[in-house]
């Protein structure tokens, strides 16, 4: 069976070097084993994602000579799929309405409280366990709602359908070495799997696609490893497959951060409006 791998860029801006880093990374692995390799664009994100920064990504991959699979899956496309998911653990009693706002979440905080790895603030529990009556009013009413995970219950689901490898997942390192790691889902507490805008999350759709597309590896960088742990326990609740996981190193800017998308100097196109390869890119990415 051929390996499956992908880069799934948001096209919330132009791609700049840590993209073409994760890009270079899952194709050069895809090439050494033979595999496959995907595009999918992660566009749920309706009010940021652009055609015009779609078309970019593919205008800036190919450029730095990587080849990718037709056609590709665009996210806003597959809506349905990612609220039969949610149904389907709604249906489990694993997730229930939140209507609550930023501001009404802020002022339940206590002092003290955690973050989750996102650095948000860990849901404080406002609209789990409403009762249905309420629940049903306001959904009367239309007011608004995301869908929560109930993390206490979702771990006792997902212990009860898989045991500890419930929250085991299999991380690649560079040099192409398997070690089994212990996910930590509870970290992100209630986490919002179901927008109030969207009907659907980056967590849903990532896995639910990568399921769909039979991704078998994983490539991204490690500001993601912590979602991994949330994916991992979606994974079991759906009943789908655990791909490996390799979450790259990440190129950060002279003052140590991590590059952003608002970063123009570092885009893809600036550097080569400035004159520069795709060799210096791969230079410049450190392969
Ligand atoms: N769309 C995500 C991003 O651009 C990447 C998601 C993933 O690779 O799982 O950061």
């Amino acid at each position: 069976m051929s390996e499956v791998f992908r880069f799934a860029p948001s096209p919330n801006g132009r791609l700049h070097l840590g993209h073409a880093l994760s890009a270079f990374t899952g194709f050069d692995m895809a090439r050494r084993v033979g595999g496959r390799f995907l595009v999918r664009i992660e566009d749920i994100d309706t009010t940021r994602s652009r055609d015009d920064l779609i078309a970019a990504i593919f205008e800036d991959l190919r450029w730095l000579g990587i080849t990718w699979e037709v056609p590709v899956l665009r996210q806003s496309e597959h809506f349905d799929d990612y609220r039969a998911a949610a149904t389907r653990l709604r249906d489990m009693g694993l997730l229930y309405p939140c209507f609550a706002t930023r501001s009404q979440i802020e002022a339940a905080l206590q002092p003290g409280h955690v973050s989750d790895p996102d650095g948000a603030p860990l849901y404080p529990g406002l609209h789990r366990g409403l009762d249905a009556r309420a629940v049903a009013d306001r959904l009367q009413w239309g007011e608004r709602y995301a869908l929560r995970i109930d993390m206490a219950r979702a771990l006792a689901a997902a212990r009860n359908m898989a045991g500890n490898a419930a929250f085991t997942f299999q991380a690649l390192d560079a040099a192409g070495r398997q070690t089994a790691v212990v996910a930590n889902p509870a970290r992100w507490g209630d986490a919002v799997i179901v927008r109030k805008e969207v009907p659907a999350s980056y967590h849903l759709a990532c896995v639910v696609d990568d399921a769909r597309q039979g991704i078998t590896h994983v490539t991204r960088g490690r500001d993601l490893l912590a979602a991994t742990d949330l994916h991992r326990l979606l994974q079991v609740l759906l009943g789908l497959p655990a791909p490996l996981y390799h979450h790259h190193r990440l190129l950060t800017d002279q003052q140590g951060r991590k590059l952003a998308k608002s970063a123009d100097d570092t885009s893809l196109a600036s550097l080569r409006a400035g004159g520069a390869t795709p060799v210096d890119i791969r230079h410049l990415v450190g392969l």
